[in-house]
């Protein structure tokens, strides 16, 4: 007979109590259909089990939040805005959410250092549109930009669509303010560009996903504002073609290219049968087709004539078989579309098992071609959908059940596929997280694919800095 289950642990009353006291009544919940929000992660992959959540509602309240169940010895999940991939932000029986939705205020914006200090629970569209109305640009930029906040961003080291160009999250930061895990503030809201003083502990806590810290407050670089943009949509025979397209782009443009994204005919066709609006750039039918972003922030650059030269050399060269540039805003937005409609379009056609990794640039045809044949081999009739910021060696390597294929069956073979992947992945000398994090999901594919040092510095450093392990548990890395 199977061994009783032991009870489910629960948040003890007095401490729900005292954190009600401390926040007033706009700072928790307990109500079933806020709570259904908060623990339902979007990929449906996990679910979580908060039985409150916390809306803090300043800096100080967090401090004592994480105070109360440091000595309470109760974990605290931070939360953002619950856009993530890999069920970081979810949590457990017994466990408490803190959600930074209400810190949500721009503290200043500074046009002669070019930044902008902000509480973590800003929102990245508001953050991007307040840099746009100082005639600035935050150019962090990703399909969750309307609802994901930077602190979110920050935790995760969200990369975007403008990495190859500006960089990812941890390249677009100055300071940090943090709530450790006994309540104590660590206040690094500097705005300096150089501070050799001993280790980085804001990079520490960039990318720690809520393990180390809360995030309260950042301090953002910001950069002039785009002035002039051309964007193009080309076809292509192979994804070797797009690598020598992408060194022939950024020598043409002078590297001013902003972004640089890969995607299969099959992903193409998805989104123009389930995205709406959303129609073919060019006639000509291809394997391969890229978007090609190139932008300048000085007034009279011509980049449309830029543009046309570097789309006739590479046809010329052999590199591309066709390509269009948009010549209005609502083309450029059809393509973006096409883009950004990849992962909603899949979800539309069924199943579909998923991979966010990098290998070096030059790396990607190997990957690719070896990717789709391993898979075929293991699913005869998967249906490969690898798209992505190929410019970073960022792919998402995605594949749709076969058509005749109960999704359920398919499904299942989540695990396997991703260990195929992966072990291509490593073989090739890249990594099984490019850009979304470890979170539970990757819990042990990090364990296993791990330089064995790298993983014990993890543990120590987790051990170090959240000892009673209160802090996110069981998220990026188990300490014991
Ligand atoms: C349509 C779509 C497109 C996406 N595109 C991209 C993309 O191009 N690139 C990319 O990198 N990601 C992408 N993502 C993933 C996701 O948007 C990012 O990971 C984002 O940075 C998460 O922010 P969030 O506020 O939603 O965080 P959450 O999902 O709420 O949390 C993510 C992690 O951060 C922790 N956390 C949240 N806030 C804090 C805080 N203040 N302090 C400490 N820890 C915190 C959580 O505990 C959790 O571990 C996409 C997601 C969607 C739905």
């Amino acid at each position: 007979m199977p061994a009783p289950l032991s009870p489910a642990p629960t948040v003890p009353a007095e401490l729900i109590a005292a954190l009600q006291t401390l926040l007033g009544p706009k700072g928790w919940s307990m109500d079933a259909s806020v709570l259904e929000q908060h623990n339902r992660e979007a990929r449906g992959k996990f679910t979580g089990a908060a039985d409150i959540v916390l809306y803090p509602a300043s800096t100080d309240e967090v401090a004592a939040c994480v105070r109360l169940c440091h000595r309470a010895a109760i974990a605290l999940v931070p939360q953002g805005g619950n856009t993530g991939r890999c069920g970081g932000a979810v949590a457990d029986n017994g466990q408490i959410l803190i959600n930074l939705g209400r810190m949500n205020q721009i503290i200043n914006t500074d046009a002669r250092d070019f930044t902008m200090t902000v509480q973590a629970g800003t929102i990245l569209h508001t953050i991007q549109q307040t840099a746009e109305n100082h005639d600035l640009l935050f150019p962090l930029s990703l399909g969750a930009q309307g609802s994901c906040q930077i602190g979110g961003n920050l935790a995760t080291n969200a990369g975007g669509l403008n990495v190859i160009r500006y960089g990812n999250t941890r390249d677009l930061v100055l300071g940090l303010e943090v709530v450790l895990a006994d309540g104590t503030i660590w206040n690094g809201l500097s705005k300096l560009r150089k501070d050799n003083t001993g280790y980085d502990l804001r990079d520490l806590f960039i990318g720690s996903e809520g393990t180390l810290g809360i995030i309260t407050a950042c301090t953002l670089k910001l950069f002039p504002r785009p002035r002039q943009i051309a964007t193009a949509w080309v076809a292509l025979e192979s994804v070797d073609a797009a690598l020598d397209l992408l060194a022939l782009a950024r020598r043409e443009s002078g590297d001013a290219i902003a972004a640089f994204e890969l995607m299969s005919q099959f992903a193409q066709d998805l989104c123009i049968r389930h995205i709406q609006n959303c129609t073919t750039p060019l006639q000509t039918v291809a394997p391969w087709y890229a978007m090609i972003e190139i932008t300048s922030s000085r007034p009279h650059d011509d980049l449309t004539t830029v543009m046309h030269g570097l789309l006739e050399r590479a046809l010329e060269s052999g590199f591309i078989s066709d390509g269009t540039i948009a010549q209005s805003e609502a083309q450029r937005a059809n393509l973006w579309a096409l883009r950004e409609g990849i992962p909603p379009a899949q979800t539309r056609e069924g199943g579909s098992i998923k991979h966010d990794v990098s290998v070096p640039v030059s790396s990607v045809p190997a990957l690719i071609e070896r990717g789709i044949a391993q898979a075929l081999k293991r699913i005869p009739g998967i249906r490969p959908c690898p798209f992505g910021h190929v410019g970073d060696g960022n792919i998402h390597f995605n594949f749709s059940q076969p058509v005749d294929m109960p999704r359920e069956v398919f499904l299942a073979q989540w695990e396997n596929l991703n260990r195929d992947i992966h072990d291509i992945v490593a073989d090739l000398g890249g990594s099984i997280s490019a850009e979304h994090g470890i979170g539970r999901l990757k819990v042990e594919e990090l364990a296993h694919y791990a330089d064995p040092a790298k993983m014990q510095l993890l543990k120590a450093i987790k051990q170090a800095i959240d000892p009673q392990n209160t802090l996110n548990p069981g998220k990026i890395v188990n300490p014991a």
